[in-house]
């Protein structure tokens, strides 16, 4: 299972594809991408990379940011539906996660309780619906709902969150899953290991458990829980892969 994001200049879905099949030799059942051109586009398949590929091709793919994922079923059978990115209620949030959301069931039981209906049965979608629900209600940005949210989130997890109301901002957070982001010039690679990043650029910042990244084309921030910024610490890889 992995997952491969980006946003900058150049054209995401070519390089989150590429991305998706460097971290193919971590296993998987399933793959999808989700594109930011004004409006989201979710794409997902059981399967292969090499047939979500297949099934987009024709497609209008033109986006700067977007999102991938290959998924590795913990809750929820591999199917398309159970596939990620994951959309949120109102169709503005799309996710991706790599883990497992271990008291998923009273949160989703609180949902389904206030009306939300689930499309898939996983835990991730759990965890989507929950922020959008504390972003409406309880936030003044996405960025705050993440931050609320995953304080009652028990289990692993590495996240990444797209808003199409903030198409140059993408969110992150990870405790116990890997998440590596790799800076350009005013652009940003994000992934599971740096095997998707190394042909773009050699400067990393591995991030730590209990940190949320919110990442622009020119701009890296990196937070505690408490809110407080972190200055990123820069890795210079040189690896040859
Ligand atoms: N627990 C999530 C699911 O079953 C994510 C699995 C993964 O790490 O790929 O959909």
């Amino acid at each position: 299972c992995g997952i491969v994001a980006y946003i900058g200049n150049q054209e995401a879905y070519p390089i989150i594809l590429k991305g998706l099949q460097r971290l193919e030799y971590r296993g998987y059942d399933s793959a999808g991408v989700a594109l930011l051109d004004h409006k989201l586009s979710i794409y997902k398949k059981k399967g292969k990379v090499a047939e979500l590929e297949g099934s987009l091709i024709g497609k209008n793919l033109h986006a700067k940011s977007g999102i991938g994922h290959t998924r590795w079923a913990t809750h929820g059978e591999p199917s398309d539906r159970n596939a990620h990115p994951h959309q949120s209620p109102s169709g503005k949030l799309a996710m991706v996660h790599n883990g497992i959301i271990e008291n998923f069931a009273p949160i989703k039981k609180e949902l389904q309780n206030k009306g939300y209906v689930f499309e898939s049965d996983t835990d991730t979608e759990v965890l989507l619906y929950f922020i959008e629900d504390i972003y409406k209600n309880d936030a003044t940005s996405l960025e705050e709902a993440v931050r609320i949210a995953l304080k009652r989130i028990i289990g692993a997890y590495v996240i990444i969150l797209m808003d199409e109301a903030h198409p140059d901002t993408l969110i992150a957070a990870r405790k116990g899953s890997p998440l590596v982001i790799g800076i350009g010039k005013n652009e940003h690679f994000l992934a599971s290991d740096a095997s998707p990043i190394i042909e773009y650029t050699k400067e990393v910042v591995y991030i730590n458990d209990y940190e949320m990244a919110i990442v622009k084309p020119d701009e890296l921030i990196l937070k505690n829980p408490g809110n407080e910024r972190i200055t990123p610490f820069i890795t210079k890889l040189d690896l040859e892969l």
